[in-house]
């Protein structure tokens, strides 16, 4: 064995890693420590499985392609969970010795008769995205059944399969469960999942390394094609051809393709109609917000997964407080999860009250500033944010402007006292004003409320961002 020590890229990995998250994060998600190295990967001394799982999730992907970055190769990372002393560490452990074992991040099978010990884990496909995982509730039953009926049959009944809705709402998830079915059951099918940004800057790079065969082999060749979020394929005009002639390869020769996409097709900008028509063709469904009663399902199964003990009455609080999108709903309870081992102590209704109040609040009136809503509105109609904000009068202004003070008031909780003084100083009387002129257009302009739906979905998308 050579004797490998990748600490100082470790150390400057976690530097940089430092000043991206900030401290806050930082703090609550890096007590961590170098422990040793092999020569492809990192071990890395964590508290405890829960926080392994968090740090997988989250930040392996990250910090291994930091690692690349420094190293130029690739290298692993796996985890180490290490009970702490109480004097040197404060986070305490939920579970007991049976974890003070070394954890494979990626395992290369989930139980010995599983076929998926024959192909280890597919590269693309995250394993926790899976139909044992996903509950089927009220929004997503049709989805669902579908998708579980194509991971059967690929290529077969639907297709392509193109599952459309919000964010957070769980298409990546549940086209994963397509992939990672098939991976399981069908060892001889080829399946690829990428994003679509992916599938765009990997042509980009064949065409400039002259190796656009490869690529069209790669795409053809395949039994189920994934492909996430192809709303960013507007404008992308060359990937779009490249599709195109990828997706009818595909089709000829009854191989599967999903899609995912944060709005129905019909709504897709700058998007060749060929390949419009090829995604509306076979089956295309929605994605609602869960119902109560689905939120909690989810929860409940999510804590099942984790081992830790959550009141009901603590889950109702989340589940009701928490209603458009079911990674805000997660991430509610990881940190209350996250809280709790911190501090050493049980969850109650009451921590969850105070550790939640912020993110209660927020749910609530969304993150949706006027800024924002300005940025949007202005980009639509090509104009600047200044102009929308400025006291010009002329026509093409003033009608988006209305559209900004009429969605404002739709779906923020401000006063129109507030919202004038937003939009420039303005009365309250000219934003009542607006909004009377854009409900009266409403009437007569059908075209109008799918053009405000469709704005008010790209702001609280540009919202949600980080
Ligand atoms: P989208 O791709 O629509 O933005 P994701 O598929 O990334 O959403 O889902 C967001 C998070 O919510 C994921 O962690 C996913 O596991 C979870 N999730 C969404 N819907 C469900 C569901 N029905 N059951 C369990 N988890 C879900
Ligand atoms: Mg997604």
């Amino acid at each position: 064995m050579g004797s490998w020590n990748y600490s100082v890229f470790w150390d400057e990995a976690i530097n940089q890693a430092k000043s991206e998250l900030g401290d806050h994060e930082f703090a609550m998600w890096f007590n961590i420590q170098y422990d040793s190295s092999t020569e492809n990967s990192i071990a890395i001394r964590v508290p405890s499985s829960f926080y392994r799982d968090q740090l997988v999730r989250q930040y392996q992907k990250y910090i291994e392609d930091k690692l690349f970055d420094l190293m130029g190769k690739r290298i692993g990372i796996e985890f180490i969970v290490v009970k702490p002393t109480p004097v040197d560490a404060p986070v305490a452990l939920l579970a007991s010795e049976e974890e003070k074992q070394i954890h494979e991040t990626r395992p290369r099978a989930k139980d010995k008769d599983s076929p998926q010990k024959d192909r280890g884990k597919h590269p693309q496909l995250r394993t926790d995205y899976t139909f044992e995982n996903f509950v089927i509730g009220d929004n997503n039953g049709f989805a669902s059944n579908a998708a579980l009926a194509i991971s059967k049959n690929p290529g077969t009944s639907y297709n392509p399969f193109l599952i459309y809705g919000g964010v957070g709402l769980g298409k990546t998830h549940l086209m994963q469960s397509i992939g990672n079915r098939v991976w399981v059951e069908s060892p001889k099918m080829k399946v690829i999942c990428i994003t679509a940004e992916e599938f765009t800057n990997e042509f980009i790079q064949s065409i400039h390394d002259k190796t656009t065969q490869n690529f069209k082999n790669k795409y053809r060749y395949v039994d189920v094609l994934l492909i996430d979020d192809i709303h960013f394929l507007q404008n992308k005009l060359g990937s779009q051809e490249e599709l195109f002639h990828t997706f009818n390869a595909l089709y000829d020769g009854n191989k599967q393709m999903v899609f995912t996409c944060d709005r129905p097709v019909s709504e897709l900008k700058n998007l060749s109609d060929r390949l419009r028509s090829r995604f509306e063709r076979g089956l295309n469904v929605d994605l609602q917000p869960p119902n109560f009663e689905t939120r909690s399902a989810i929860l409940k199964k999510k804590i099942e997964a984790g081992r830790i003990s959550v009141p009901d009455e603590v889950i109702e609080i989340i589940a009701k407080n928490i209603s458009t999108n079911v990674r805000d709903l997660e991430a509610a309870l990881t940190k209350l999860i996250a809280y709790s081992e911190l501090v050493h102590k049980d969850i109650t209704l009451e921590i969850a009250q105070n550790q939640l109040k912020d993110v209660f609040s927020q749910s609530k009136h969304g993150n949706v500033t006027i800024d924002n809503i300005l940025r949007v509105v202005a980009d639509y109609y090509k104009l600047s944010y200044n102009d929308l904000k400025g006291k010009k009068r002329t026509k093409n202004i003033a009608f988006p402007r209305q559209v900004a003070m009429y969605i404002a008031r739709d779906i923020t909780e401000y006063s129109t006292t507030e919202l004038g003084f937003e939009f420039g100083g303005r009365d309250h009387t000219t934003v009542m004003h607006a909004c009377q002129k854009i409900e009266e257009r409403l009437k007569l302009d059908p075209n109008l409320e799918s053009t405000i739906q469709a704005l008010v979905r790209t702001i609280k998308e540009y919202s949600s961002k980080p």
